[in-house]
């Protein structure tokens, strides 16, 4: 049977990582989120943390060496999994170009891109609500905020026309009870 490779798309606060939770469940699928990777360095006081932890606290993209070599480790420590469900990467073309690389040889391809839209002022309203709680310190500032979502239209919306190139580009409306999104992403995996 080939496997459910998803890539959860969408700008920072769109909801990437609470459907994950949702999806690696029902699908079983292996969570890799370079947003959590790169929060374990830092909290491990890694050499690569530290060199993390200044750009993600600016709400600036990390190096594409940095995050593919992490996804590509995470890959191999995983070959018997059913499928990858990839939150926050790729966030630019380098990166999507080196994903399809790792899964040609593997003759597993991306099954679909599903970009979950949600208005900027919804987003910024979202993060801040998530950083009173959550001790993200890159959610507790809205000029951070603001870089994110600048650094998302730049280098990672183009990614959509990278995807619907290849046929798998699935917009989902990302406003709405957490169910009733779960549901529209579901739909559109058939
Ligand atoms: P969000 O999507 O809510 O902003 P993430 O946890 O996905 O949160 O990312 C947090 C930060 O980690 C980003 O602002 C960026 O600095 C860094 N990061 C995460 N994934 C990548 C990636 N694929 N490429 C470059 N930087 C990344």
């Amino acid at each position: 049977m080939s496997k459910l490779n998803i890539v959860l798309f969408g700008p920072p606060g769109a909801g990437k990582g609470t459907q994950s939770e949702f999806l690696i469940k029902h699908y079983k699928l292996v969570h890799l989120s370079t947003g959590d990777l790169l929060r374990a360095e830092i909290k491990a006081e890694s050499e690569l943390g530290l060199q993390a932890k200044d750009l993600m606290d600016r709400g600036e993209l990390v190096a594409d060496a940095i995050v593919i070599g992490m996804i590509r480790n995470k890959m191999e420590a995983h070959l018997d999994a059913k499928g990858f469900i990839f939150d926050g990467f790729p966030r630019t073309r380098a990166q999507a170009e080196a994903l399809d690389a790792m899964l040609e040889v593997k003759e597993e391809p991306i099954t679909a891109m599903l970009a979950l839209e949600v208005p900027e002022a919804e987003l910024v309203k979202r993060l801040l609500d998530r950083g009173a709680t959550s001790g993200r310190t890159d959610d507790k500032d809205e000029a951070v905020i603001q870089n994110r979502i600048r650094e998302y239209m730049e280098k990672t919306a183009p990614l959509k026309e990278y995807y619907s190139a290849q046929g798998k580009y699935k917009a989902i409306d990302g406003v709405g009870s957490i169910e009733d999104i779960t549901q529209r992403l579901m739909k559109a995996l058939g």
